[in-house]
């Protein structure tokens, strides 16, 4: 009677105690189905998508500022990604922090801007 691999489910020659498809060691029959590997514990393999889209939108910000308005957008989508992953257990921590942090600086710049092209106005006037 064959064995089959519980990892890969290649038959196994008979006897044998390791697959020679995978490599992996089995023990035949009495070996357990692969454990489902529960949420709370599982290791963060996906990229939260807002935390990329945010530091997308925040690097853009650094070249069309638009007053602010970008930076603005992409510190939302950050901030929104940011407390989306750790609920979902998502990677993009780094990315959704650079694009906050990116995104409040473009902020920055957009109102100096403003602020600043006000006053060469006034001066003309
Ligand atoms: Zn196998």
């Amino acid at each position: 009677m064959s064995k089959f691999c519980v990892n890969c489910g290649a038959e196994l020659k008979d006897g044998g105690d390791i697959c020679l498809k995978c490599g992996k060691l089995v023990n035949g029959e009495s070996a357990p189905a692969s454990t489902t590997i529960t949420s709370d514990n599982a290791v963060a393999t996906k990229t939260n998508s807002l935390a990329v889209a945010g530091f997308i939108v925040s690097l853009c910000s650094l070249i069309i500022n638009f007053g602010g308005i970008v930076g603005a957008v992409g510190t939302i989508l950050s901030s929104i990604g940011l407390a989306k992953l750790k609920k979902n257990n998502e990677k993009g921590f780094g990315l959704a922090l650079t694009g906050i942090i990116v995104g409040a600086f473009s902020i920055i710049y957009g109102i100096w801007s403003i602020i600043n092209l006000v006053n060469t106005v006034n001066y003309y006037l």
